[in-house]
């Protein structure tokens, strides 16, 4: 089967090209204009790869890439206009997982896109995540911590897993709700918090000083992998 690959970039003469050498080599493409048609994209197809450029309208690449980062590890190479550190620094820290400054030849972009599907395919074999007090085993469905296997209904195994894959990054209620009971949830929210309240009473050896399943006041929660005091 073919390997897709979905090419978020606004200058559409360069999304056309992409595309067209990138079919030359084998692959199936598709293509988005700005930030938001990229997610909307993304969601729809389950691309193999995303060529994602840093400033696209609507919604910036970095945004698009935090967002999908949250949810999957589906490999993003961003694609960046000034050779600056900065850039490079911050295409790594969203979650990117390598990055290209424009102008480049094509020779180097499809280097660059094999060598992160052949990783992504590798990190795929294992599909354990291990951080801090976890171990995150997709393939078994299974979550361990301090190396024993938690009882976990779906619910709990999908935040669980949610926070190991974003490890210490604080997630937002309303992204956590849609990611675990998807967009179209119109439950209550306090739906979330029992759940939370369950998972905390299954790791938290203190319930009166939380280590693990820290509260963001006004925003969400964050999981402290190795259970830190702050
Ligand atoms: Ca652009």
């Amino acid at each position: 089967m073919k390997k897709s690959i979905l090419i978020a970039e606004d200058e559409k003469p360069i999304a056309e090209s992409l595309s067209f050498c990138l079919e030359k080599e084998g692959f199936k493409t598709y293509q988005a204009y700005d930030g938001q048609a990229a997610l909307s994209k993304y969601k729809e197809i389950n691309p193999n790869l995303i060529l994602l450029d840093l400033m696209l309208p609507k919604l910036g690449g970095q945004e698009v890439c935090k967002i999908i980062r949250r949810r999957s590890s589906t490999p993003i190479i961003m694609l960046t206009a000034k050779d600056s550190e900065l850039d490079k620094v911050v295409g790594l820290e969203i979650g990117a997982d390598d990055y290209i400054t424009k102008p480049f030849s094509m020779r180097e972009l499809i280097a660059r896109i094999n060598a992160v599907l052949r990783r992504a395919a590798d990190n795929k074999k294992e599909q354990t995540v291990k951080t801090g007090d976890f171990t995150l085993s997709e393939d078994k469905h299974q979550i361990k911590f301090k190396g024993k296997i938690l009882d976990l209904p779906l619910k709990e195994f999908n935040i669980l897993k949610t926070f190991i894959l974003n490890k210490e990054r604080v997630l937002p209620r309303n992204e956590l709700i849609e990611i675990v009971w998807g967009e179209d949830f119109y439950g209550d929210e306090k739906t979330l918090d029992v759940h939370i309240r369950r998972l905390r009473k299954k790791i938290e050896p203190d319930s009166e000083n939380l280590k693990y399943i820290k509260t963001v006041r006004g925003i969400g929660y964050r999981l402290s992998v190795k259970g830190n005091e702050s």
